[in-house]
């Protein structure tokens, strides 16, 4: 029999499963703290839950675990990257940053991805598996209790377009602002999409006070074709229409992603043809030069570029700033240390 994570579940599934073994409800939250706050790793630590009920549950769940398998520490800031591996041995990344705010952790929603990007270390290394819930929370449990701080806010631009996962991504949003949880709030949380439009527009109807974010890389389908093979299945009309549409639903602004890289999308041309497609919507877009990953052979934008590229979008009715690149030094761009972890 295949065994469920039990991490993914929310007390109200666990209600139903206790109800089918004739079990009562009160159980429910008692196991749902042991696995979100406590983030014990067998059931035989559940001090609250009588053996014979441990011994069933056993039989159909298991919990899952993120296990550090690699840890590396920026020279230049305190952020910390991760590679972590889950009970069958699958690994991803992620990664802890500090903010004037607080601490932020970029964790993955699949192993691997099918999208392909070229610039991406990810998308260069193809797809695994899709990643439970619960393996998205146990990212979050590992880290805070490595490092003994507090995450305040969730990013999920590790490895994975967590919309093409998109059930378990759902769940997992639901399982991490639980207030008998991690309790992180819903607009502490950025989801990055390569722009699966039909999939934001699911999304949309939600109406979660989640941040989007998209990653666009390019003004025009000649150009984004080039990077993203996502972009012949969703073109950049269809993906803003969807975009402006997210914003109305939501009334949550959208954040764009632009990497900048050298000779092909980084041209004052690149800048006018953005602002115009861009202006009157409610957005933002972060720049940052493009990491090199080795294969690609794409380079990074000069600093001119970039602040002559943010100053146009700005000074154009976009709002727009270069983002700062953390721990530089030791590839915190997602994808890099798995690739140098599976050729070693
Ligand atoms: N699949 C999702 C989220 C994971 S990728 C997405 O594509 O949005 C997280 C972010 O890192 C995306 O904005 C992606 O475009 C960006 N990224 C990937 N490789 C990069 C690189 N080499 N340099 C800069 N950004 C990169
Ligand atoms: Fe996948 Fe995002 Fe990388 Fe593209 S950038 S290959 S969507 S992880």
């Amino acid at each position: 029999m295949i065994l469920t994570d039990i991490k993914s579940l929310s007390i109200e599934a666990l209600e139903e499963g206790l109800a089918k073994m004739g079990e009562p409800k009160f159980r429910a939250k008692q196991i749902f703290l042991w696995l979100h706050q406590k983030n014990i790793e067998n059931f035989d630590e559940m001090m609250n839950i009588p053996k014979n009920l441990r011994e069933k549950l056993k039989e159909i769940y298991y919990i899952s675990h993120s296990a550090i398998e690699k840890k590396l520490i920026s020279c230049y800031d305190s952020t910390v990257k991760y590679l972590f591996s889950f009970n069958d041995g699958e690994c991803v990344e992620a990664v802890l940053m500090s903010y004037h705010h607080g601490y932020s952790a970029c964790i993955s929603t699949q192993a691997g991805c099918k999208m392909g990007c070229t610039f991406c270390a990810t998308g260069q290394g193809g797809f695994r598996r899709n990643l439970t819930a619960g393996e998205m929370i146990s990212q979050l449990q590992t880290i805070e209790s490595d490092s003994g701080v507090r995450i305040s806010n969730v990013v999920l631009m590790g490895m994975g377009e967590p919309l093409d996962n998109y059930d378990n991504v759902i769940s997992f949003l639901r399982l991490a602002s639980c207030e008998s949880g991690m309790n992180i709030g819903m607009r502490h949380i950025t989801l990055s999409t390569c722009g699966l439009v039909d999939k934001i527009r699911k999304l949309a109807k939600l109406k979660l006070q989640i941040t989007l974010s998209v990653s666009l890389h390019a003004p025009n389908d000649r150009i984004r074709e080039r990077t993203m093979p996502v972009n012949k299945r969703f073109g950049v009309d269809e993906l803003l229409s969807a975009c402006r549409d997210y914003c109305k639903i939501t009334g949550r602004r959208v954040t764009f992603e632009y990497a900048m890289i050298s000779g092909v999308n980084d041209s004052p041309a690149c800048a006018e043809e953005l602002a115009k497609r861009l202006r009157g919507m409610l957005c933002h877009v972060n720049l940052i030069p493009v990491n090199e990953v080795e294969m690609t052979g794409y380079k990074k934008s000069g600093k001119k570029s970039l602040n002559d590229f943010c100053s146009y979008l700005n000074s154009n009715g976009v709002p727009a700033t270069v983002r700062r690149t953390l721990g530089a030094d030791i590839n915190a761009s997602c994808g890099q240390l798995r690739g140098k972890y599976t050729k070693a």
